[in-house]
Parts: C-alpha cells; structure tokens; sequence
C-alpha cells in the first residue's frame, strides 16, 4: 500500500508516512486506495477478539510490515487497557450503543493509536533506515498530550515534547502531563489557545532551519497529532470492532447498516469512521457533533467554513478547535481527490479564515454526515438526562454527541442503530460532570471524583486518583510566538 498527500505531493510507503507525520508540501498523507472488507470477512472477524480485528485492518495499510510483527505490536498495546479491553460496547435505550474507548492508561480514546504508534514509529524509522532520533512534537487541546507522554515515556530513541494551551485544559489533564515522568518527556505550557498551539507546531515542522539544527543534534521531528496516519489508522479499527460486536450480539443482520456519532474537534476521530465506510463496513450516516466552537455544524450545513469567529473555552475542552486538520483529508475525498481544489481552500483558508466549497462537493458532504452542536446548557442537560434515565455516567465530549444525536434522530426520524463514540473517562472532567448533576462542587477535582465514584458505585480510576500525590516534573511555559525557542531550551536542558 502506497500513500499520496493531499496537495498531489509524493508517494510514501506507510512507515514513511508515519516516520514523516505530514507531507513536505504541507499535506496529509493519505492511502492510494481504500482496501475492502467483505461480508464474508467481517463474519469471521466478528468470532474475533480485538485484537485479531485490528491486525486484520491494519495489516491492509501497513504492508511494510509482517502479520506477526503487526500482532505484537497489538499485543503489547493492549496490554496497556483494563480488563474491559480497548472497546466495550454499552447498551442505552432505543439501539443507541456507546463504544467505551477510556479504558486506556490515559483514560481517553487518543489512547487506543497511542498506545501502539511509539512501536509503529519505532519500526517503520528502522524499516526507512533512518537513523536519527525521533523528536515527537504535539500540540494538545488536553487528551493527546498525555495520551502521547504516556506512550514514548522512555521508549529508546525518541523524545516527546507536548505544547498545551494554559487555562484551556482541565485541572486532571494538566495534571497528568506535568507530573509525566521519563527523561525523554518534555511538557511546555503555552499563553494561547489550542489552535496557537497547533499552528505554532506546525510552524516549527515547515522551519527549515529548525529541522537543520535538530538534524545536528542527530534528532528527527515527527508527530503524533491525528495528522499522523499512524494515529488514524488505528481508529478505523474500533468501528469495525463496534459494528461487529453488534452483529455477534444478534443485535443487527448481516449487511446492516448502522449509524456512528462522534464528538469531534480535530476531525480524526469522525474521518476514521468515514473510512470504515469507504473499506466497506455497513455504515449510513456519519453524525458529527460540535460544542459552541461550531465551525463543523457550519459547514456540514453550508458549505463554507469560517474560522473567522469567537473562541469559546467550554466544559468539553478536546473539542475547542475552529481548525480542524484532518477535514482536509475529507475535502480531498468529497472533490473527487483533486488535489489543485484542496490546495486553494487550504490557502484561502490561510490567508482569509475561511473558504466555501463547490457544489458537488458540498452535496456529497451532507449525504455522508448530519452537522449537530450542543451549546453548555445543552452537555449538563444531557450528562443529567444519562444518569437518570439511564444510569449511565459520561464525560462532557460524549455528552455532547448524545445530545447531537438526539437531534439527528428527532428531526430525521432515522432510528437506525447507532454507535457513539464515548471519547474520555466522566473522571477526567470531575467538576463538569458534578455541576451537571446538581452535586456540591466545594472541594478540588479529586474529592469529587471520589464523590461520583460513590454514586456511581465503582472506583476511581487509579490514573485520577494518584494524581494529587505525584511530583509536578514540568514548569516551562511560553508565549506562542517563542515556541521553537522553548523546545530548544528544553532539549537543552540536561
Ligand atoms: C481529542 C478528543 C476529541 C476530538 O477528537 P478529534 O479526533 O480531534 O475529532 C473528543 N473527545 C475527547 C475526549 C478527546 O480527547
């Protein structure tokens, strides 16, 4: 399987793409085709345990590697989850099933790519021959960078280094990233939002004078943003395992489509289950679900996207993003993959905030996906409604997709089956969750996870609950403008 970029750059085999994170002309790599999954297959795989499923997709992308090295490389990333494993269906009411995907050591789904791409970079720099050090770079609206401290923490021959938007986060997410220990981890606080953040990382990336001083202190940058096809990949792989639990269950037929609703910031996430679709899994409308930063719903229902417009911090902070990197993955899709149309939105997009796509392309968007956001109102109500209807206890993000869905349904009538994406653990976003349901919030984060664990009935995750007595390891902070000479310091330091 070869890759091209989205703006007609170079051919790459998949451990180049993923050794390389983005093209050199700025694009993403995506695959040359869409491998295909038949029926028959996705029999079998539903006899399967996850991680079966997940060679079996991942074996179709990545050919530079063998069936039992990809096997290994699963194996120990699922070793990484709880007893529950990597995707747990649960049952809500009227087909509604949500994929539980917080059952990794960081508590979010970013851990499911993340937990494998340390070994996937890893073995694809050795099968490209590069030789260098693999410098990681991330920008974070508050799951990634953990998710990827927690995987490269003293993986030889890499280094990461996390920017992550200060006041943007969670009180639990901050925490986690800057009691990090590995003497490979880096964690650097920037006085901007998420998008300075990631357009000051991507800077560095396009700095030919950065790489050429890292190159002399024999490091290589790469990364670990959903811009990363090492990141995407792995995403596909929970949807087929979704739809396939859902089979085996007797829940739906052989064929049987089922919709799939995500919340969605950066796109990865929502563009992973677009490609199960094109691989062949039964799926029929993708529902991709927007906090107040509604950019999505915008332009799912218009056509143009205007990033022009306020930045809103909201109780479900992965979803503050007005630019979300991997559309362009779709956009390269939806025009038929001309790469001359991607490349002027993009550079309208750079120079004028906002860009309006053609026609054509805006129709076979709105067959694809149904744009729906909650506003902060909207998330309480619907962690509320959860719980007491359905004793289901879920973080802000998911909530949001709920509620999304709940829209969807009413104004389509389409009751197909649907799994939701349930993105991040309700313990990470304590004090959200706590106001929502009208609980006391007059103690710290922990003291409230301590209190919903008891309504809940289960423990707190010991990932949360440590947090408190753990040392702080991290203290650089920076302006976005001053990043790439943060990093160089960090590196610096001995
Ligand atoms: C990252 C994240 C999202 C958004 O996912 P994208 O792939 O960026 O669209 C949603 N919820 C949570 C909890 C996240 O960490």
């Amino acid at each position: 399987m070869q890759y091209i970029t989205t703006r007609g750059g170079q051919s790459a085999s998949g451990a180049q793409a993923i050794v390389q994170g983005l093209g050199r002309d700025g694009g993403l790599f995506v695959p040359e085709s869409f491998p295909q999954i038949s029926r028959n297959e996705l029999a079998d795989m539903a006899r399967e345990p996850y991680a079966a499923r997940a060679v079996r997709i991942l074996g179709r992308f990545l050919t530079d590697f063998t069936e039992e090295q990809l096997a290994g490389m699963v194996d120990s990333a699922c070793a990484r989850f709880d007893e529950q494993g990597v995707a747990p269906l649960k049952a809500l009411e009227d087909g509604v099933r949500v994929i539980e995907l917080y059952h990794g050591p960081t508590l979010a789904f970013k851990d499911v790519a993340l937990t494998l791409l340390p070994h996937l970079l890893t073995a694809a720099a050795k099968a490209a021959g590069e030789m260098r050090d693999v410098l990681i770079l991330v920008a974070t609206s508050g799951d990634t960078g953990k998710a990827a401290l927690s995987g490269f923490a003293d993986v030889p021959g890499t280094h990461c280094a996390v920017f992550y938007p200060q006041g943007g986060v969670s009180e639990a997410q901050r925490l986690q990233m800057v009691t990090q220990r590995g003497g490979n981890t880096h964690v650097i606080a920037v006085k901007g939002n998420f998008d300075d953040a990631q357009t000051g990382v991507k800077r560095i990336f396009s700095d030919p004078w950065a790489a050429a001083a890292f190159g002399r202190k024999g490091l290589v940058l790469s990364s670990a943003n959903s811009i990363n096809w090492g990141r995407l990949a792995p995403q596909i792989v929970y949807y087929f395992s979704a739809w396939c639990d859902m089979f085996a269950a007797g829940e739906i037929a052989a064929g049987e489509e089922i919709n799939i609703c995500v919340p969605t910031g950066n796109f990865g996430n929502i563009l992973a289950a677009y490609y199960a679709k094109r691989m062949g899994l039964p799926v029929g409308r993708l529902i991709c679900a927007s906090n107040r930063n509604n950019v999505l719903t915008d332009f799912i229902r218009t056509g143009r996207y205007d990033a022009r417009r306020a930045f809103h911090l909201t109780t479900s902070p992965s979803m503050d993003i007005l630019i979300s990197s991997n559309l362009e993955r779709m956009l390269f899709e939806l025009c038929g993959r001309s790469a001359e149309a991607v490349r002027g939105w993009m550079d309208e997009l750079k120079e004028n905030g906002c860009y309006e796509i053609d026609a054509g392309s805006k129709e076979a968007l709105g067959g694809l996906m149904y744009g729906a956001w909650a506003s902060e109102a909207d998330c309480a109500g619907e962690i509320a409604r959860a719980w007491n209807e359905e004793r289901c206890l879920v973080d802000p993000h998911t909530a949001v997709a709920l509620k999304a869905l709940r829209e969807y349904r009413a104004e389509t009538g389409d009751r197909r089956p649907c799994a939701v994406a349930a993105t991040a653990s309700p313990f990470k976003f304590s004090r959200a969750v706590s106001a929502a349901l009208d609980l006391a919030t007059d103690a710290d984060d922990f003291e409230l996870c301590r209190r919903l664990g008891d309504l809940a009935g289960c423990e707190v995750p010991r990932a949360i609950a440590e947090l408190p007595s753990l040392p702080v390891r991290h203290r650089a902070e920076c302006a976005p403008g001053d990043m790439l000479d943060a990093l160089m310091k960090e590196m610096n330091r001995p």
